[in-house]
């Protein structure tokens, strides 16, 4: 399958709004590298998920992919073109073909519009089909969706929060896009209703030949809709590989803790294991070593200093984590995963 999206070693930094004293003796706050050299690619019809705590720079890193954040370096190819460097009607091509899918799903619809209008405003921007179609295309996609057409002429406002999402998928659909960046698309939803959209998801992918990078902090979301998986660490990625592989039988300790934290659906699997202990350091006062090292329940003193553990390979995944013997320069150059 040919890749469709590929980051190579992408970073973003922002100046943090810094102390009272910095501000009074005019020193400049440091910088926060809220994603710090992150390699991802994407064949098309791939799933990945991309999970970890919360601030781990995850919606990061999917708004600089679709440069609504601006990276600070790396690169960002979207069929083999420099994302970073289109402009003008290549920029707007661009903006066609990937689409993001926001968390909340009432404050990305404008209320005051109802579903015919928000769908036939991004097929007339985008020039998609003539005025005297669209009424019929905008029916056909909110049945792609499994909208109700009797709802065509209710405003946003008037919608639950599953409708609301499917309208947004609608509309990344309407402009035929091709990858999806879906930000916690069903975090804010009804266990009921999130099934539903999953179920959307996963056949518009399958189907639709749609290639979606999902973001979510629910591992067990992930794990039913995603086929491979990166986990997130301080704006690293700490372990990725095939979503069985990785649930079943994960390496690194951070994945481990997320893992076992997850309930069974199992009424005699017991309890589930505590969470990660502790709170995630700043990204503003990163440790030294391994990022993980203040809560790693397997840390050893070469973990403490030196520079982030490098890629090894570990049971078919790559794993950032010294526990692991060092790849080879082959398994190092082909990790861009
Ligand atoms: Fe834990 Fe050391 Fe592995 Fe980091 S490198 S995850 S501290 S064992």
């Amino acid at each position: 399958m040919s890749t469709l999206l590929e980051i190579d070693e992408l970073v973003v930094t922002y100046r943090s709004s810094g102390t009272l004293g910095q501000w009074l003796s005019r020193q400049s706050a440091p910088r926060v590298h809220a994603v710090d050299g992150v390699s991802l690619r994407l064949s098309k019809g791939d799933s990945l998920g991309l999970v970890g705590e919360s601030g781990c720079g995850k919606s990061t890193l999917g708004r600089a992919v679709l440069r609504l954040t601006p990276p600070t370096s790396g690169k960002v190819l979207f069929d083999g073109q420099d994302v970073l460097a289109l402009r003008g009607a290549a920029l707007m091509e661009f903006r066609r073909r990937a689409q993001m899918v926001f968390q909340d799903p009432f404050g990305s619809l404008n209320p005051r519009l109802t579903v015919f209008e928000t769908l036939a405003e991004v097929l007339e921007v985008h020039d998609i089909c003539p005025p005297g179609e669209r009424r019929e295309r905008v029916l056909s996609l909110m049945r792609q969706v499994g909208l109700s057409p009797a709802l065509a002429d209710r405003k946003g406002r008037a919608l639950s929060g599953g409708q609301c999402q499917r309208v947004g998928i609608a509309r990344a659909l309407a402009i035929g896009a091709e990858l999806i960046v879906a930000d916690e698309p069903v975090s804010a939803l009804d266990v009921s209703i999130q099934a539903q959209i999953l179920n959307l998801l996963s056949q518009l992918r399958e189907h639709g030949n749609l290639t979606l990078l999902f973001i979510a902090h629910d591992l067990g979301v992930v794990r039913y809709l995603c086929q491979r998986v990166a986990v997130m660490y301080l704006g690293r990625i700490v372990e990725a590989g095939p979503v069985e592989r990785v649930f079943d039988d994960p390496c690194h300790p951070y994945t481990r803790s997320l893992i076992e934290a997850i309930p069974s659906m199992n009424p005699d699997a017991g309890i589930p294991g505590q969470s990660v202990q502790g709170e995630p350091p700043s990204p503003r006062d990163r440790p030294d070593g391994c990022p993980f090292h203040p809560r790693c329940p397997k840390a050893m003193p070469e973990c403490k200093s030196g520079s982030p553990p490098s890629v090894r390979e570990a049971r078919g995944r790559h794993v950032w984590c010294l526990l692991y013997p060092e790849s080879s320069d082959a398994t190092r150059s082909e990790a861009i995963y």
